[in-house]
């Protein structure tokens, strides 16, 4: 395989050796919980490298263990999957919060402050303000797309920040956050002793719109779930960066025991040769509804990557960060909550659904159902207001889509 080859190309290829199965054009699934080791010692080395204890040597490959620790599945599409963002390792999770969890819990010790733009998906929401803090790590919210200025004083005098955590586009208000900046100001304090990570979160754009690995970031975070799992029939996470990095986020998986399993891997592997199809015919129709929204009266604001509504300084970003608009849209409705959910209850084609990236548009409400745990003075501070809706776009056709949108908007 050509190094030069695009990832849409590579994805059919690279990471799996049909000769070690059978000759199979596909993976087969290794529906098989342990592995048999050839002799003692190979099982001694395997362990050794499992468990950090030693690194793997140039080109060397430790034989299999357990399903918990690593799995053929697991681990074709972990290096497939690495194809799209230039990564030089993957590790696979249960789900988009194991991937979060896990790495954090990787490289946060009490006493340790994390930084994280705000707002960010619900699940790592509770994990930042309600769970670390119990565990003596700090979890310290900036505005998603803060300038560089107001991240940078929460690095400066604190000795303790070590980690700068993005999401972004930043669900439901899809504000991006300045990855190249996190880098700048995570070189700048990091030392010798104190090495400040930035992790990102590119569940929304990424790997087809965003790839953060190439503007600094040292880890990216997916719920699997979403657009590279696609058709919203499995739960499953990512996070990937250097193998040395991945290295220790792998030890802390199989610890906590937050692996997926043979059987999600294989439906991820396979999701993966459509998703730059999906994610771009996806992005096309949502482009189209968010034109629609904007003029329409009872639209009051349309929160959409790239579009000028989001201000001068979100374009600017936009630009050099993104590659396309994606097919997120947050809006809101004339009134609160009440209109909201008139809209939400008219609406035949979307699904009303948590949950985003599939092929079927979902749709629902952040205040009430994403991000319910938050307080109010939180939600005011993070702009997810009462008539706020967030919308998924699927492949429907997208004529179908604002007809529907424009009946149920009708209602109010
Ligand atoms: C869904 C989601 C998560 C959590 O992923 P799960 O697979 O549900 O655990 C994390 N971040 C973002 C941006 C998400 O949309």
């Amino acid at each position: 395989m050509t190094s030069s080859a695009k990832p849409q190309t590579k994805i059919f290829s690279h990471g799996y050796d049909p000769q070690r199965s059978e000759g199979a054009a596909v993976p087969p699934v290794f529906r098989t919980s342990t592995f048999i080791f050839k002799t003692a010692a190979e099982g001694k080395r395997a362990f050794e490298i499992a468990y950090g204890l030693d690194a793997a040597k140039a080109g060397e490959s430790p034989a299999l263990i357990y399903t918990r620790v690593n799995n053929p599945n697991s681990e074709i599409l972990e290096d497939k999957i690495t194809a799209w963002d230039g990564a030089e390792a993957a590790a696979l999770f249960s789900s988009g919060m194991g991937a979060i969890s896990s790495a954090c819990l990787a490289f946060l010790r009490p006493g340790d402050t994390l930084i994280f733009s705000d707002p960010v998906y619900g699940g790592t929401e509770f994990f930042f303000r309600r769970v670390l803090p119990q565990f003596n790590v700090r979890t310290i919210p900036f505005p998603a797309g803060a300038t560089r200025e107001d991240m940078e004083r929460l690095v400066k005098d604190d000795p303790t920040v070590k980690l700068i955590y993005i999401e972004s586009p930043a669900n439901p208000t899809m504000l991006l956050s300045d990855v190249r900046g996190a880098r700048e100001i995570a070189d700048r304090y990091s030392s010798d002793d104190r090495r400040i990570l930035v992790m990102v979160d590119n569940t929304f754009m990424g790997p087809i719109f965003s790839r953060p690995l190439d503007q600094g970031a040292d880890v990216i975070l997916y719920s699997a779930t979403k657009f590279l799992g696609g058709h919203s029939d499995l739960v499953a996470g990512v996070a990937m960066g250097s193998a040395e990095l991945v290295g220790q986020i792998k030890v802390m998986r199989t610890i906590l025991g937050s692996n997926s399993d043979p059987d999600t891997a294989w439906l991820i592997q396979r999701s993966l040769g459509t998703l730059q199809l999906r994610m771009e015919h996806q992005q096309e129709s949502a482009q189209r509804i968010a034109e629609f929204l904007r003029t329409h009266p009872k639209v009051q604001c349309v929160a959409y990557p790239g579009s000028p509504s989001m201000g001068a300084r979100q374009v600017e970003l936009w630009k050099t960060q993104c590659t396309g608009t994606g097919s997120l849209i947050s809006f809101c409705v004339k009134g609160g909550e009440a209109e909201a959910f008139k809209v939400l209850d008219a609406v035949e084609h979307p699904k009303l659904a948590v949950s985003l990236g599939g092929i079927e548009s979902l749709i629902e409400h952040p205040s009430t159902m994403t991000h319910s745990d938050m307080t109010p003075e939180e939600k005011a501070h993070a702009g997810i207001t009462d008539n706020l809706i967030r919308m998924s776009v699927g492949l429907e056709d997208a004529q179908d889509l604002i007809d529907d949108l424009a009946q149920a908007l009708d209602r109010i």
